[in-house]
Parts: structure tokens; sequence; C-alpha cells
């Protein structure tokens, strides 16, 4: 996740270099972060290996004019939305047309007038900002802030076919939190949240950097591990389980003992290999942990 207060990445092209130097004067002593690039084949190199957040543009550069440039980068649609600012000589109506209609979200015209320049800057900053916060409302759950179900489907599937592209194995661990509503009947929803929250903990605890979680319904997660062998995935769903019912749950209403079920499954175990059919086995695994009297593991 990225932090909040993150310096925004400028990348600038410009081919002259003492336009260049002033221009990484000013913007680095508005405090963002600069990268430089003389013509339009580096800058979009620089483009593709950072993550930029405003992209200032000359037009008329060596190899790769900033028109080409700004188109190149609309038509790119992984990562996050860059905003675009033209810096150029060119004035004409015409020009500026041009320019907004290869995708530019701003048209500035040399000589720069640098108190407009930080104002178009902090224009730019606004809007990826706003972008990014609703980003990460889409992908994370308010509560737990761990990933919602949309997101976490699409990382299985995207660690599904990379599991087939590698001859890698992926598993699945179904968690649902056991006989959760009495928690609610008994002291109430705030308290049942707050036990939601802390169980996210205990499991993330005993996850691995490349594990993913994501909050699959209202008391129910699954944790996607990829290249696991079966045995070490039963090792960590029982890591899990007794993390959360060895020790109680501090709550505002006291201490509260608690035990979660586990499904697991694995590309290994299953023949008509399928997201869906991962997700239906590992459900039919906690199912299976349900009925064996819960606080347990089951593996298919
Ligand atoms: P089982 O052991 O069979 O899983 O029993 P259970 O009580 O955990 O399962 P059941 O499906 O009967 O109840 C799940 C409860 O989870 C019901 C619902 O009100 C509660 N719940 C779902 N989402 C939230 C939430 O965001 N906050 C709170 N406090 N409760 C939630
Ligand atoms: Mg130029
Ligand atoms: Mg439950
Ligand atoms: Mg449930």
């Amino acid at each position: 996740m990225k932090s909040k207060h993150k310096k925004v990445k400028i990348l600038i092209a410009e081919d002259d270099r003492i336009s260049s130097k002033i221009l990484e004067k000013h913007i680095t002593g508005w405090g963002y972060d600069v990268l430089i690039s003389p013509d339009g084949i580096k800058a979009w190199q620089v483009f593709k290996k950072n993550e930029i957040g405003i992209a200032l543009l000359d037009w008329m550069m060596p190899k790769m004019t900033g028109i080409e440039l700004c188109r190149k980068i609309r038509n790119n649609k992984s990562g996050e939305y860059t905003y675009i600012i033209l810096l150029t000589a060119k004035n004409k109506q015409k020009d500026i047309n041009k320019g907004l209609a290869a995708g530019a979200d701003e048209y500035l015209t040399k000589p720069f007038n640098p108190i407009e320049l930080n104002a178009r800057l902090n224009t730019g900053k606004r809007i990826i900002d706003l972008l990014e916060k609703l980003h990460k409302q889409a992908i994370y759950d308010g509560l737990t802030k761990i990933f919602n179900r949309r997101e976490i489907m699409r990382i299985l599937n995207e660690e599904f076919l990379r599991a087939q592209r590698t001859n890698r194995p992926l598993s699945t661990i179904m968690l649902d939190i056991d006989h959760f509503k009495k928690v609610n009947d008994t002291h109430g929803h705030p308290v049942g949240d707050e036990v939601l929250v802390k169980i996210v903990s205990r499991i993330t605890a005993k996850m691995r950097a490349y594990d993913k979680i994501g909050r699959y319904g209202g008391e129910e997660f699954i944790i996607i591990l990829p290249h696991n062998s079966i045995k070490s995935v039963k090792k960590i769903a029982e890591r899990i389980r007794e993390n959360i019912s060895q020790k109680s749950i501090q709550t505002s209403a006291g201490p509260l003992k608690l035990y979660v079920s586990l499904g697991c499954t694995s590309t290994e175990n299953i023949e008509a290999n399928s997201t869906e059919m991962m997700i239906k086995i590992s459900d039919e695994a906690l199912y299976n942990a349900k009925n064996n009297g819960r606080n347990c593991t089951v593996v298919i």
C-alpha cells in the first residue's frame, strides 16, 4: 500500500538543457521528486520504469515529440493515472487544440511563469491524490483494510495464470470465524467489528510477504499462497488457527475466546483447474471443517 505522504514524481522531458535545469530547480524547490529526460524516447523509458504522477512535456524534441509521448502515455493502461502538462513554445490555437486532443490535461506556453506552473502542478497533484484515494476505496475493505472481494478475486485470477505459466503450485485457504454471530448477539456489532479487525491481524502475522488476503464475505476470508506445496499450506493454516485459538482477543467488552475453521486446497490437488474450482473446493473443505466440530483445518 502506498504511503499517504509519498512525494509525487514528476517527469520532465525537455531537450534544451538550460530550460530543463531551470525547471528542475523550481520544481525540486517545491518539494517534488524530479526525473529528467532529454528526448521523447528516453522519457518513455523513464516513464515505464517509474510511477510518474505528473509528466511535464516539451513539444519539440528529437527522436519522439512531446505529442507522440503524450499519446503513448495515454494509451498505456497499466498503472495509475498520469497528469500531463505540455509546456511548449508553440502557442497557436491549433497547437493548443492538438495538444489537448493528444491527451494533455494542461497546456502551458514558454516562457513559463513559475507561479502559474506551481499552481498547475498543485492542480495535477490534487487530481492524482484524489484518484489514488478512489482507487484505494475501490480495492480495500473499509473495516479490515485488507483487499475486498473483487480485488482478491482479481489477484487470484492473476496468480492462477502465473502459476500455470511457471508450472508452480498455487494454494488457497478459506477461513471462517466460528459462531461469530454470537459475538454480535451478545456484545453488539461494534464489538463484532473489533473482533474482525483483530482476527485479521492474527492471520496476517502468520502470512509471508507474497501471500495475499482478502475479505471474501462478512466473517469469511481468503488467503492466496503462491508457489506452496499443500503440505506447507496445511502448516500455515494450522499456525493461523493456533494464533487465534491460543490467546483471547482483547475487545472493549473484555477478552473473548474465538476460533476459526479453515478449508485449504492447491492446484496440485485439483484435476479440473480453474479459479472457480479452487474456490469451490476450498469452500467444501471449509464446510467439512465446520462439520468436523469447527476450530480445525481440512485440506482437499
Ligand atoms: P459458523 O460457525 O457456522 O460460521 O457460525 P457463524 O455465527 O460464524 O456464522 P453465521 O453465518 O450464522 O453468522 C455470520 C455473522 O457475521 C452474521 C453477520 O451479522 C455477521 N457479520 C457479517 N459482516 C459483519 C461485519 O462487518 N460486522 C459485524 N459486526 N458482523 C458482521
Ligand atoms: Mg524542445
Ligand atoms: Mg462463521
Ligand atoms: Mg460465514
